[in-house]
Order: C-alpha cells, then structure tokens, then sequence
C-alpha cells in the first residue's frame, strides 16, 4: 500500500472519507465494483446556448468518467437537434434525451433542475440506474473519476473556499430564506457542479431542495448561491457518507498552483460571460 495523504484531511468529523489522489487504490477499487454491474445515471442541463459545451463534456466523460461501469446519461435540453449525435460511446453506455422548456432566466434554470431531477428519478431513472450523478455541462474530466466515487450519498468541497474558515463559506444566512444556515453550523462548502449516490438518497435531496425552492420563491426570496445554497443546507442536516476533494470539481479560473492538488480530475471550463 501507498502511504495516505498526510497534507490534506482524507477523513470527515462523521468518519466519510474525503477522496484524494492517494487515498485509494484504483484497480482494488475497481475490481470490487466491477462484479456489481452497475449503472450511473448521469443528468446535465443544456439549455440554450448550453448546449455547445456537450461535445468537449461527452467526449472527455467518455474518457475518464466511470470507465468500466455503465453510464446512462440523461440530457436535459429545449434543443435535441443541437446535441452532438456522432460522440462515440464505449461498451455498455448510453444517451437519453429530456426534452425540456426553454428557460427565460439563467436563475430558472437553477430553480428547476432539482425538479426536473426529481420527477425523472420518479418517472423512470429509479428503473434504469443504481447510482446518480448530477453534473454540470460547462465542465471538462481531465483524469480519472471512477468507483472511488460512489457512495449513499456524495457532494464535492468547492474549490475556491476549502481553504477557508466556516465563517467565510457563502451560506445563505438570511434567516427570510430556508437555506438559511446559522452561524455555528456547517462543515464544507460544497460546490453544486457535482453531487449523486444512491438513488433514493438524491431522490430525498431533490425532493427537499425542490420544496425549499418553491417556498422562498413563494415569498420573493431567492437564496444567494441558488439550488446550491439549498444544497449546502441540506448537506449540513443530512451528512454526505462520501466527500470528494476538490480535484474532482476543479475551476480552469484557478489554474494548477495549489500544490495539494496532485490531479485534477474535473474542472469547469472558463465562460465568456459577455455571450
Ligand atoms: N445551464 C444551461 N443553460 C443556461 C444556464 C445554465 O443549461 O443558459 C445549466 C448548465 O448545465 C450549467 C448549469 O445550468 O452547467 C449551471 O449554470 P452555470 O454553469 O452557468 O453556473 P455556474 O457554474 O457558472 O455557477
Ligand atoms: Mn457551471
């Protein structure tokens, strides 16, 4: 066996682990998923002009992301005839398309998608996977996220606040929204361009911040950091059993420098926001 990490916190205060290059050994891991025959609903939004981001996403996730496991990827999109229909994919791995409305604002977005995961874990995905994975599209895998990371119940450290004490997490803090999160609570900030597990968990979590949702946007409210700001709630009074570092929600923006960051796995590609 390798030595673990011993710069970076590989353990949670709940005892979940926090995955890092190091931590794990990626063909023991891999043998003892591979006889499971599972499948990994993966769901990413391409709305609108969204939808140019799908070929660098499918190809490099045909690459890197759960290579070895089925994967069944649930395309969330008003533009069917803009996904690319010539990405080729690997043994065992398929793509669905969800047709979906237009959205008018960037924020309607945020607010439907924990519904729209819901209802399709309803209507038909709780049939057709074991796992789930919610992703965003304006992402790139650049290394390996395998079997390390399934769990009951997974969530991403956001790499732009591990670093920083809990009082300088953007929680909701706003005691008007239900994302609110006190003072003298919460353990990581966890970014929302990734987060899954078992079915019936993201179910509960969908359902939850769906609801939550729906009740600030009842009184005008609308959380600082959106569907992610309800995300953190929920993963402060439901704990994720599994942690993923950073690597494996890296930004372009930030570069390569941090130097605990051996890897990076996963990393949201740099928007021109002006388009
Ligand atoms: N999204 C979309 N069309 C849009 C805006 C957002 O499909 O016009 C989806 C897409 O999956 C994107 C996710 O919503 O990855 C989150 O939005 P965005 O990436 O803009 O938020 P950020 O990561 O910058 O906070
Ligand atoms: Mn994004």
């Amino acid at each position: 066996m390798e030595p673990v990490r011993t710069d970076v916190l590989t353990v949670t205060p709940w005892l979940a682990p926090i995955v890092w290059e190091g931590t794990f050994d990626p063909l023991v891991i891999d043998e003892a998923f591979r006889t499971h025959n599972l499948t990994i609903a993966t769901t990413v939004f391409a709305v609108g002009k969204y939808t140019r981001f799908l070929r660098d996403f499918l190809e490099s996730a045909e690459k890197h992301f759960m290579v070895g496991l089925d994967v069944h990827y649930y395309v969330f999109t008003d533009l069917p005839g803009d996904v690319p229909s010539n990405v080729t994919l690997g043994v065992g791995r398929l793509l669905s398309i969800v047709k979906v409305m237009k959205f008018d604002r960037w924020q309607e977005i945020s607010l439907r998608r924990m519904e729209l995961i819901q209802t399709a874990i309803e209507d038909h995905i709780h049939r057709e996977a074991h796992y789930i994975f919610c992703l965003d599209v304006d992402m790139r895998f650049h290394g390996r996220v395998g079997s390390e990371a399934l769990g009951r119940l997974v969530a991403a450290i956001h790499p732009w606040f591990y670093m920083y004490p809990r009082s300088q997490y953007p929680y909701e803090r706003r005691t008007v929204s239900t994302a609110s999160v006190p003072e003298d609570q919460g353990d990581f900030y966890y970014q929302a361009n990734i987060f899954g597990g078992a079915l019936e968990d993201v179910h509960r979590l969908t359902k939850t911040c769906r609801e939550h949702l729906e009740v600030d946007k009842s009184v005008g409210v609308e959380a600082v950091w959106q569907e992610e700001s309800h995300l953190n709630w929920y993963l402060v009074k439901n704990k994720p059993t599994k942690l993923l570092s950073p690597e494996y929600v890296w930004d372009d923006a930030r570069g390569g420098k941090a130097k605990e960051i051996k890897l990076v796995r996963f990393s949201s590609v740099i928007k021109n926001k002006a388009e």
